[in-house]
């Protein structure tokens, strides 16, 4: 099937009518394809070439032919590649954020970070990450030496809402490290994928990183299939589960970045009306749709009527369209089904608590729905027991802070947490009692490569970023050597 172009009405950003896959080097199109809304406008704007078992087949295999050479290649040559691979990001970011906007809807400055992300990783693997043998003990006669190879094929499984930053924070690891990669993407935002896989592939040697692309279809043979040595999957939990078990029966190595329910604690030293204008920032960010979102907010009764009225300011003042509107500071829900489970959310808010802003989807085209602050719900409602993953925020009101922190903790999920205080060495005490993976006092989502990332309870395991994130990339080996006795 061929090609086509249309230079858009967006910027200068090329769309393509059809893009391809991307295996062994070369742009793949089957005779399926998948079309992808822009969710600002809910119209179609661009397909994708759609796998099936016998092109997942031909990826792996294509990954598995670029191994020996990829992985034997000195690594100072593949650090000048991944200083290659973050030229071309730079030199591209413009195109990738429009892309971004179009096929995800955050607006176009959020849009602006994923690339500067993944460049910043690219870089830091480069510059600061060795792989090289770490020696345990030595000991007199005795040396024990951990040597680090890469594990083989890798599949990279990312999720919707940040396309092209969750997916370099696992292709920067994996191919530092010597591995190839096979990466799948949402079915509702694959483009930018492809067009990645599209740029990097005119630097990379053919079949280091192959895409392919499916309708949510593929994750089970993707996830058994025995041609694959480890899974880097950010997703649902429900999804991560299957993962797992698919994963199972070939002993994969496993990454499992899941969902959260996020509990931000504001204690009672704090002013209200800034805290809250820094908790509504990290409520609403990408519309909600942010793994490490804060989810369900604990505000002591003291100061409730005033935090919860400058969250409804905030969320009256926001303005919600398509995010390649430079006034947008809101962009739409990326997709129909996650447009439902939003109306859901809004309908229960309705039911088991007091909206005092926004409550409403926003009429005409696109998935839009106005940001929602939502009080005097209880913890029982489903807007408080799930992760909504939408801009419906449930504000909670508390006496007791060891009680607040029990609730906070009343969830399976364990990915995050935010603290906001003034007294820091009592933030620090509430922070500790916390159960999550990452928890923040006084800011909110700052990363450093050299710190791993990780899910406690149902939001998962294994990690990225830092020592324990790049090294999941890894076998370990160790040697135990001590001289002759004979
Ligand atoms: P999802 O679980 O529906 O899909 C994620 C990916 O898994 C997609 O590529 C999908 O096609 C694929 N998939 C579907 N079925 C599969 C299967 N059986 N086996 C393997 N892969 C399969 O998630 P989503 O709706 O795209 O993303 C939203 C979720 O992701 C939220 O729960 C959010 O919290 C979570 N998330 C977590 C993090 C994190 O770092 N912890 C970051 C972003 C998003």
């Amino acid at each position: 099937m061929s090609s086509t172009s249309l230079r858009a009405a967006y910027g200068n950003t090329v769309i393509e009518t059809l893009y391809p896959m991307i295996i062994d080097g070369k742009k793949i199109r089957t005779g399926r394809q998948i079309d992808v809304i822009n969710p600002a406008t809910g119209v179609v704007f661009a397909s994708v070439a759609r796998a099936d078992e016998v092109v997942l087949d031909a990826a792996v295999a294509a990954a598995q032919r670029a191994f020996p050479r990829w992985s034997a290649m000195p690594l100072p040559e593949r650090a000048a590649l991944m200083h290659k691979l973050a030229d071309s990001l730079q030199e591209h970011a413009d195109e990738f954020a429009r892309l971004i906007v179009m096929e995800q809807g955050k607006p176009l400055a959020e849009a602006r970070k994923e690339a500067p992300t993944g460049i910043g990783l690219l870089r830091y693997m480069a510059d600061n990450v060795d792989y090289a043998p770490v020696v345990l003990k030595s000991d007199g006669d005795t040396k024990i030496v951990e040597h680090r190879r890469p594990l083989g094929v890798v599949a990279a499984i990312t999720p919707w809402n940040v396309p092209i930053g969750l997916l370099i924070i696992k292709l920067a690891p994996a191919l530092f490290a010597g591995n190839t990669v096979v990466a799948k993407p949402a079915a509702t935002t694959p483009l930018s994928t492809c067009l990645l896989g599209a740029i990097w592939n005119e630097i990379l040697p053919p079949g280091v990183f192959n895409v392919i692309c499916d309708d949510n279809d593929l994750g089970d043979a993707l996830s058994s299939h025995p041609g694959i040595k480890k899974i880097g999957f950010t997703g649902s939990t429900a999804t991560g589960m299957k993962v797992m078990a698919s994963a199972a029966g070939t002993l994969k190595r496993l990454t499992l970045e899941l969902g959260g329910n996020d509990p931000a604690l504001v204690l009672d030293d704090v002013d209200p009306i800034e805290t809250a204008r820094r908790v509504f920032t990290a409520a609403m960010g990408n519309a909600g749709q942010v793994c490490l979102a804060a989810k369900r907010i604990f505000v002591p009764a003291s100061m409730y009527d005033v935090f919860c009225n400058e969250l409804a300011r905030l969320a009256d003042a926001t303005i919600v369209g398509d995010g390649l509107d430079p006034a947008t500071t809101m962009g739409p829900i990326q997709n129909a089904v996650q447009y439902q489970k939003a109306l859901e959310y809004l309908d229960d808010a309705r039911d088991s608590g007091t909206i005092i802003a926004g409550g409403v989807p926003v009429p005409g085209p696109g998935y839009f729905i106005r940001p929602t602050i939502v009080r005097d719900i209880p913890d029982s409602a489903r807007l408080v027991r799930e992760e909504q993953f939408c801009p419906v925020l449930p504000v909670l009101s508390y006496d007791d802070l060891d009680d607040a922190i029990k609730r906070a903790n009343a969830t399976d999920y364990g990915l995050g947490a935010t603290v906001w205080g003034r007294n820091l060495g009592r933030a620090f005490d509430v922070a500790m009692r916390i159960e999550a993976g990452t928890v923040w006092i006084n800011e909110h989502m700052v990363f450093d490569p050299h710190v791993t990332a990780r899910g406690a309870k149902l939001s998962g395991f294994g990690g990225e970023l830092g020592p324990e994130g790049f090294n999941s990339y890894t076998q370990g080996y160790v040697v135990y050597q001590t001289s002759s006795r004979s």
